[in-house]
C-alpha cells in the first residue's frame, strides 16, 4: 500500500467531503424511486410513461453509481468504494480504511 504522508488534513477533508456527497447522491436516486413511483401513479401515468420513468431512473442510477465507482479515496488515492470488480457502499475506504466521517 501506497500512503502519502504529505497529504494534507485539509485535502483529506474536502475528498472526503466530495465522497460523502456522491454516497448522498446515491442513497437519494435510490430513495426517490418508491415516492415518485406513487406520484405518477397518483396522477394515473400510462404504462408507457410507468416505462419511461423507470427508465428515466435507471439511467439515473447508472450515473450516480458511476460518480460513486470514480471518487477516489483522499488518504490512499485509490477509488473508495470500489475494490477490483467489486462496488462497496460502505462507509470506510476499502482500502485504506479512512473513515467516511473521519475528523482531524
Ligand atoms: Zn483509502
Amino acid at each position: 500500500m501506497t500512503q502519502n504522508s504529505t497529504v494534507e488534513t485539509a485535502d483529506i477533508l474536502a475528498g472526503l467531503k466530495k465522497v460523502r456527497s456522491r454516497r448522498w447522491l446515491l442513497w437519494g436516486v435510490i430513495l426517490i424511486y418508491i415516492p415518485s413511483m406513487l406520484v405518477a401513479l397518483e396522477l394515473q401515468a400510462t404504462s408507457r410513461v410507468m416505462g419511461w420513468l423507470f427508465g428515466i431512473w435507471v439511467l439515473l442510477l447508472c450515473v450516480v453509481v458511476g460518480m460513486a465507482t470514480v471518487v477516489k479515496c483522499p488518504r490512499c488515492t485509490k477509488p473508495y468504494h470500489t475494490n477490483g470488480p467489486t462496488f462497496l457502499p460502505v462507509r470506510k475506504c476499502v482500502h485504506c480504511g479512512l473513515p467516511v466521517n473521519y475528523s482531524a
